[in-house]
């Protein structure tokens, strides 16, 4: 075995008995990298000296903790201090912010070395990575697929292992829809239980940031040192964070898992169906009760989601005018015209869309009709969560219609790429926490995404499931051949 096939606690294991370094294990990465990513393009910045991004403070924890000394990439749009941090954009291609993410610094304070930053979707809008000013990023398990979006890079670079483990951000599902068409575990937490601070804002109500990574025992572990309170970001939430390592016990005798019919829809691909119908008999055998529910206003999300996202996008896009700092146009004659020119050259297609729809549904006039009706649904489809988690502990659907699409197939037809994210993007609207673990392949080789949500700071909840599933099949052992 390669090392750079190692998981988390694979590694940590194999440092601790002194049988490999955090020194080999980069050069195992590095080799790898060097291999494979001119094919996949996982990464917009790739750190030549990873080591010297370890934090002076973490040599005397890298004795003991779990992720000391273990290679993790970041998503593109998490600021790290003197790299540069480009959200994919023009706007921001050349911005190097002089303070770390607090999940960077967590990571670092946990002797975590950060490989490098992963391509996206510009500013996070897509579901494809293709919206991306740096390049598409292609899907490790056929290089003419998307990898999903748009945490494309991170999804990609772990199935292609290029990194050991790595950070998505999730607004709609950029977490859990790339890990399912990349064949990775990815987990969007809680709204409030990671820190935001130092993630560049797409739409502040939904953002949330999480792990990437090539198994759920993996997830639990870089969600233990990301999680907590944070001072500096006043969305996070003060609540003690438990050891999300204790719910990986196997067990989910007793455990209630609620199918909302809603997520079973004319459309969807049969073998996703099928692959999720069979995961769930898999976890009745093991004790789990399955019970079919209702989630009502499940029609509404994408619209209610297109119209808040935007609004959000539009009011946090502002700050990009060529002033404090990002791209600037060369040739402007007066202010105004700077900001028109800067805006228009630094922004790509996608990213204005969302910019002209938001400011439209916030506009004088309109603000009544969609954006304080869409406010009022998101409440009506918290409220089917908080019903249904009345008498279940988990909930389990598909991650994303269909396995991963073709490169192009989407990119010129908004509405239909907005459609994949129409399993994901309810968790984000109600808060809580959801993940995708892999659950099988379909006829041509794409893997496919179990989604299991819980209620608002249950994560334990869905890693015992989650977990509980993984150690009955080796989904997850499987890599792509590049
Ligand atoms: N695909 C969705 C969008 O384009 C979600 C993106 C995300 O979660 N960042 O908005």
């Amino acid at each position: 075995m390669n090392l750079y096939e190692l998981t988390i606690h694979e590694a940590s294991d194999e440092m601790r008995r002194g049988r490999i370094t955090s020194g080999d294990l980069m050069e195992s990465l590095k080799q790898r990298i060097s291999e494979v990513e001119e094919r996949v393009h996982a990464y917009v910045t790739i750190l030549d000296r990873p080591e010297e991004t370890k934090s002076p403070s973490s040599d005397r924890q890298e004795e003991q903790g779990p992720l000391s000394g273990i290679p993790v990439a970041v998503k593109d749009n998490m600021t790290t201090r003197g790299i540069r941090t480009t959200c994919s954009s023009k706007m921001l291609s050349n911005f190097i912010p002089h303070y770390d993410a607090t999940v960077v610094d967590r990571l670092r304070q946990n002797g975590v070395v950060i490989l490098g930053k992963t391509n996206m979707d510009e500013f996070a809008m897509g579901s494809s990575t293709e919206t991306s000013y740096m390049g598409a990023t292609r899907n490790p398990w056929n290089l003419e697929r998307i990898p999903g979006g748009s945490s494309g890079g991170s999804a990609a670079a772990v199935a292609a292992d290029e990194c050991i483990a790595a950070l998505g951000s999730d607004t709609g599902g950029s977490i859990r829809q790339p890990a399912a068409h990349c064949g990775v575990v990815g987990m969007k937490p809680t709204y409030g239980r990671v820190s935001r601070y130092g993630l560049v804002a797409f739409a502040s109500s939904l953002d949330q940031i999480g792990p990437i990574t090539k198994d759920v025992t993996d997830c639990a572990l870089l969600l233990n040192a990301i999680s907590g309170h944070d001072p500096r970001d006043s969305t996070s939430v003060k609540v003690p964070a438990p050891d999300f390592t204790s719910a990986l016990t196997g067990e989910v005798r007793g455990l209630t898992i609620g199918v909302p019919a809603e997520y079973f829809v004319e459309g969807m691909q049969p073998e996703v169906e099928d692959a999720v119908r069979t995961a769930l008999s898999l976890l009745e055998e093991r004790g789990a009760v399955i019970k079919e529910v209702s989630l009502p206003h499940t029609g509404y999300a994408i619209a209610t989601y297109y119209i808040l996202a935007t609004a959000e996008a539009s009011s946090n896009l502002a700050r990009y005018d060529g002033v404090k700092y990002g791209y600037r146009t060369e040739n402007a004659s007066d202010l105004m015209d700077m900001y028109m020119q800067t805006r228009a050259q630094g922004f790509g297609p996608e990213v204005k869309r969302r910019i002209m729809l938001g400011t439209y549904v916030l506009s004088a006039g309109y603000y009544d009709a969609y954006y304080r009706k869409a406010q009022q649904v998101r409440t009506l489809i918290k409220n089917d969560f908080d019903q249904a988690f009345q008498t279940c502990d988990v909930l389990i659907t598909p991650t994303s219609p269909t396995t991963a699409f073709r490169i192009g197939e989407k990119i010129n037809d908004p509405l239909q790429m907005y459609l994949s994210d129409i399993f994901t993007i309810s968790v984000n609207l109600a808060g809580i926490p959801g993940i995708s673990v892999p659950c099988g392949f379909d006829n041509s080789g794409l893997p496919i995404g179990l989604q299991i949500m819980g209620r608002h700071f249950n994560e334990k909840a869905i890693l015992r499931s989650a977990y509980a599933y993984e150690q009955q099949t080796d989904w997850h052992r499987k890599r792509p051949v590049l």
